[in-house]
């Protein structure tokens, strides 16, 4: 990058598990470019990390399940050590490094993600999940840990401000996994069933994509104002849908 592109603000020096770091701060003016597609619906799943109403799929990193037995050897290890000595520090260095890198492996997975939607799709639009209710779930919980929703989320909200893209975030309690995309026939879809199975219309479709073309035509409809758009675009919490209500007065009604 070159010096009329950016200046260099600020140099933090940082000690992380054993290693130095040195990382650079600098401005830049980021600006909007040309769309490939203009709305794409995005549906956030445990499996595959998104699955996009163009049918594509975004595959799951999921680097803490990959890391789980190395890092449940690596804290037995430092359990048996005596603490404080200096076998015991080497164990909390190497953990450490292994913590961190689980970290990297999924803060690289996600910005990849976020940058792609970001830079080629005009308006994307996304469910407000109840991620801190899914934590509740504790057959979920690390999985969804792992997969980074909150991360996904705020570094999509930055980034489509920075290169001119919408975020349009609907209401969690739409029932975009329950209604066929093709009718609009609401049906039961518990978790296990991975296909929609339209008895209407007899559409047949793969559970995510079916939920991520519904979330798309919900913003092609009309269906979320563009008070809502502004709206979702300078959330900062999950606990706001997308027309700024909070979850409590939203209650009452069943979950996807
Ligand atoms: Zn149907």
């Amino acid at each position: 990058m070159n010096k009329s592109e950016a200046t260099t603000q600020k140099i933090t020096i940082s000690k992380q598990a054993g290693d130095w770091y040195l990382s650079c701060s600098y401005e830049f003016t980021p600006s909007a470019n040309n769309k490939t597609i203009e709305v794409v619906g995005v549906d956030l799943g445990i499996k595959t990390l998104a699955t996009l109403s163009t049918g594509e799929v975004l595959k799951s990193v999921l680097p803490y399940k990959k890391a789980q037995n190395k890092l449940a050897k690596l804290q037995r290890q430092l359990s048996k050590k005596v603490k404080h000595s200096s076998n015991w520090y080497k164990a909390v260095v190497k953990l450490g490094k292994q913590n961190r890198r689980v970290a990297n492996i999924r803060r690289d997975a996600l910005h990849k993600v976020t940058t792609y939607l970001a830079k080629n799709h005009g308006i994307v639009v996304i469910e407000d999940l109840n991620v801190s209710g899914m934590l509740g779930n504790h057959k979920l919980a690390k999985s969804i840990a792992d997969q980074g929703f909150y991360e996904f989320r705020r570094q999509l909200e930055y980034k489509c401000q920075w290169y001119g893209c919408e975020l349009v975030v609907v209401d969690r309690f739409f029932p975009s996994s329950k209604t066929c995309s093709n009718c609009g026939h609401i049906q039961d879809m518990p978790l296990n069933i991975r296909t929609y199975d339209c008895p209407e219309c007899s559409l047949s479709i793969e559970r995510d994509l079916n939920a991520s073309i519904n979330l798309r035509k919900r913003v092609l409809i009309g269906e979320v104002s563009s008070e809502c758009k502004t709206h979702s675009r300078h959330a900062v919490g999950l606990t706001v849908d997308a027309c700024g209500r909070s979850a409590a007065d939203s209650s009452g009604r069943s979950r996807k």
